[in-house]
């Protein structure tokens, strides 16, 4: 089945959202340029006015050099400065803007400046709209005097152009004068032209190259995602060999190498599925094949109802009971449905109980097993399931042993616990198997012997019991050399 996600996809919300930065980049650009450029400029004009006011009421404060350093300033900054006495008179004159005429400015004017500065505590700032004065644009450069308000007035804007003028009242030692300070406050229109023009370049361009490199990267982001999405579908449809090879990014390849684990975990789980299938189906069979045709032979023949045959159905059952109770152990501890019931114990006097459950094997089959150990211990642990660990063990190696027959149980006191080995001669296990002899169901002959009939659960169970314990466990095993399957318990 394909999934498919109702939601809009990863490559074309990136792509989005880039458009739509870029949008709103440009957006602000224009708002900026174009719509507020004007107030922003008449605001930063206006500040600078003001300075050059201050600066030159400490020139004439100063009274050093007043006209050229007037001059100077008025210069540098394209503004005209005009001092006066408190009649209107022109004491210094500077004029570097192209509305000037400050110093032609008719009385009546100077007056209502001169009151107005007055009347406000020695400071005053007249604004200038501009005109529409299109017919006349050479007012804008006619120094010729002006004779009435409306002229002046007229001068100081055109339709393109705001302009202010700054009057202060300066008093000093030798009488007041008036301090004015003419400034065109708004850029002319074609500055606002050009801007625009060079926005709508810059919009277009910014909108295909926002396009294009929105595409690329949607697509060079979007791309290993799909192609992880498509290996995920063919390892949720039972492909367990698929590879994830996406590294284009550090989260992609994390998630690449996730998905690979979870590849090859699923993977692991399924063959071990599979061979538990095999192994478990062939475990019942061989028992109940024996059960059935003992049994059959016992009804057909009289004579073979004895107490031999019927000890092989009583063993085949066992053996049954073992595999159906040892899968229950199994599942019960991965489950963690199984708690302990650690009590004070005597190990090593449990452990020659348990030996001599093997007194049969020894008389019949010629076993020797052979328990050492230096003295009596006591361990704190679940009598029962630890019995379990050992008697498996010991199982194991009498199953595995060689020729002779021999297994050794060595029990030795150390600092911090008690050391438990069940040491065997026969055939050991090969590195490559070794890490995995703990694995449930895991065989290292998966062709099975009648003799060696086992479930592959054992070792799982013992690791399982001996973790909970907090026990250290291991194996040490050579080829041809016999195994070593030890654990430490504490004390
Ligand atoms: P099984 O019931 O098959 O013995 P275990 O979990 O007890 O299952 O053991 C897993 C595998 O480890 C066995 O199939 C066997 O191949 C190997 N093994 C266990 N104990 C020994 C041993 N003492 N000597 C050699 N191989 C062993």
């Amino acid at each position: 089945m394909k999934l498919r996600s109702k939601n809009i996809s990863l490559k074309w919300k990136i792509f989005a959202t880039f458009e739509l930065f870029a949008i709103i980049l440009i957006a602000i650009l224009w708002l900026f340029q174009v719509v507020y450029l004007k107030n922003v400029y008449v605001y930063i004009k206006e500040v600078e006015t003001e300075r050059i006011m201050d600066e030159a009421n400490e020139v004439v404060m100063s009274g050093d050099n007043i006209s050229s350093k007037l001059t100077e300033l008025a210069s540098g900054k394209n503004v005209a400065i005009n001092v006066t006495d408190t009649s209107g008179n022109s004491i210094y004159n500077a004029e570097f803007n192209p509305s000037g005429q400050l110093n032609v400015m008719p009385k009546e004017v100077f007056q209502e400046y001169y009151n107005a500065a007055k009347s406000a505590g020695g400071n005053a700032k007249i604004i200038f709209e501009g005109h529409q004065i299109k017919d006349n644009p050479q007012l804008n450069m006619d120094m010729s005097p002006v004779n009435n308000r409306t002229d002046f007035v007229q001068n100081r804007g055109n339709d393109m152009a705001q302009s202010v003028i700054y009057v202060r009242i300066i008093t000093t030692d030798s009488g007041d004068y008036v301090l004015m300070v003419n400034s065109v406050l708004t850029p002319v229109d074609a500055t606002v032209d050009t801007i625009k023009i060079e926005l709508i370049v810059v919009t277009v361009v910014v909108l295909i190259v926002a396009f294009i490199l929105a595409w690329i990267s949607s697509r060079a982001i979007s791309k290993s995602l799909v192609r992880l999405n498509d290996s995920a579908q063919e390892l949720a449809q039972g492909n367990y060999d698929i590879s994830f090879d996406e590294h284009d990014y550090r989260e992609i390849n994390q998630l690449s190498e996730t998905l690979n684990y979870a590849a090859e975990e699923l993977g692991k789980t399924e063959s071990l599925r599979r061979e538990l299938i095999a192994n478990v189906s062939h475990d019942l069979r061989t028992p109940l094949t024996m059960i059935k045709a003992y049994s059959e032979i016992m009804r057909d023949l009289p004579g073979e109802n004895n107490p031999e045959n019927v000890q092989v159905v009583i063993d085949e059952t066992e053996r049954l009971t073992n595999l159906v109770n040892d899968m229950l152990d199994v599942s019960k501890l991965e489950a963690g449905a199984i708690e302990l019931d650690c009590q004070k114990y005597n190990l090593t006097e449990s452990i020659i109980g348990l030996l001599q459950r093997y007194n049969k094997l020894v008389e019949q089959e010629g076993y020797i097993i052979d328990f050492k150990y230096d003295r009596e211990v006591e361990v704190y642990a679940d009598e029962g399931k630890m019995n379990q660990v050992i008697y498996n063990l010991i199982n194991n190696a009498i199953n595995y042993t060689g020729e002779n027959k021999r297994v050794n149980v060595v029990q030795t006191v150390l600092n911090s616990g008690v050391k438990i080995e069940i040491i065997d001669s026969g055939a050991g296990i090969s590195p490559k198997d070794l890490p995995y002899v703990w694995d449930r169901y895991y065989k290292v002959d998966k062709a099975h012997k009648r003799a060696v009939m086992g479930t592959g659960l054992g070792l799982s169970i013992v690791k399982k019991v001996l973790e909970m314990h907090g026990a250290a466990y291991g194996v040490d095993s050579n080829l041809g050399q016999g195994s070593n399957f030890w654990f430490v318990l504490n004390v």
